[in-house]
Parts: structure tokens; C-alpha cells; sequence
């Protein structure tokens, strides 16, 4: 059997979630699943170069985080940053659950998929709607 290239993973991904292939969601999804770390809007644009239109960019970013193609990564900053999801995430359903790790060097902050966020008990009267769990510290680059 043939090995799925990752252009065809990117490829079968917008078709699984109903997207059409268009050359600013490959670019954007391609550069997100490359990325070894999270990525602002501002790095995703410089990676896909000069040519690409703003607000279609800004726009492809809204809808991957709403059909669950990307998550948010966010920090003390006001820059928000997106991740690729793990395949598991839907539309109705971020399955995402891992731990963010912010490093104090590089400022890189990284998925750590195989960590799950640890559960919590609430006080009865309390209800959790999102869950944000950043660790910080030096990353395996930077030690
Ligand atoms: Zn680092
Ligand atoms: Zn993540």
C-alpha cells in the first residue's frame, strides 16, 4: 500500500471536514501541521508569503478553529497563537485536551499531545467551559 504523503493528509483533512481545497487552506494547514510549535497569525502570513490576502487568511484561521481543524494556544500575551488538532477533533467536539508548554528562551510554546490536562474538581456551584493549561520553562532545543 501506498504511504500517505503529508500533502495528501493535508488534502484528505479539508475534505473531511467539508472544506474545499483552496490554495491559502492548504498553505495554511500545511504550515501548521509543519510547525514544531504554535504559530501567530502574523507567523502564519510570513510563511505563506507576500500575495496572500489578510483577510482571507484571518478568515481560513476562524473557520480551522471552528470545524476543529486548529486549536487556540493562548498565554499571558495578547497574541493568540493555533496549533494543528489531532485528528480526533470535530466540529462539535475539541478533543484536544493536551498541556501547552511555553518556553522561557525561544518563547516557542508547544503541544504536548501525549500530556493530558489533569482533571479538576470544581466547587458544585462552578462550571468549567475551557480548559487552558500552560506550563513554562526551557524547552529540549534550548537546554
Ligand atoms: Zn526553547
Ligand atoms: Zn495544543
Amino acid at each position: 500500500m501506498k504511504e500517505r504523503s503529508p500533502e495528501d493528509i493535508i488534502a484528505q483533512t479539508l475534505t473531511r471536514h467539508r472544506l474545499r481545497q483552496t490554495p491559502v487552506r492548504l498553505g495554511v494547514l500545511r504550515a501548521l501541521r509543519e510547525a514544531p510549535y504554535a504559530l501567530s497569525g502574523h507567523e502564519v502570513e510570513e510563511l505563506l508569503g507576500t500575495g496572500t490576502d489578510r483577510i482571507t487568511l484571518y478568515r481560513t484561521l476562524r473557520s480551522f478553529e471552528e470545524k476543529g481543524l486548529i486549536h487556540r494556544v493562548i498565554d499571558a500575551s495578547d497574541i493568540v497563537r493555533y496549533a494543528s488538532c489531532s485528528m480526533a477533533c470535530t466540529e462539535h467536539m475539541h478533543a484536544d485536551n493536551h498541556v501547552h508548554f511555553k518556553c522561557t528562551r525561544c518563547a516557542h510554546i508547544y503541544c504536548l499531545n501525549q500530556i493530558a490536562i489533569p482533571a479538576v474538581t470544581l466547587p458544585a456551584s462552578f462550571q468549567a467551559v475551557q480548559r487552558d493549561y500552560l506550563l513554562s520553562g526551557v524547552c529540549g532545543e534550548c537546554q
